[in-house]
């Protein structure tokens, strides 16, 4: 069992207020830049890995469940990036 991996080759940060979409920790994901230049998201309590690509089609999907309001202090930081949204019936009708 061989849990304890350290890549170290790339700066990893913690993220603080995340919580693992896995095993559901807070304070345990960390960030870190691919070597093709994506963010990736690492949970070290129980390895659950996933890309910033993934999380903002996960959280838009979640948006869509469910909207959910938990702020953490104005801890969040993974709001940074704002999706233009298509307003579906609002387009003016112009012919
Ligand atoms: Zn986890």
């Amino acid at each position: 069992m061989a849990e304890e991996y350290q890549p170290a080759k790339r700066p990893r940060r913690f993220i603080a207020g995340v919580v693992c979409p896995k095993c559901a920790e807070m304070d345990k994901t960390v960030m870190y830049t691919d070597d093709s230049g994506e963010e990736i998201r690492e949970c070290v309590a129980c390895g659950f890995v996933q890309t910033l690509s993934q999380q903002i089609e996960e959280d838009a999907r979640a948006e869509e469940l469910a909207t959910r309001v938990t702020p953490v202090d104005g801890k969040m930081i993974f709001d940074e990036e704002e999706k233009p949204l298509k307003i579906i019936g609002l387009e003016p009708k112009s012919e």
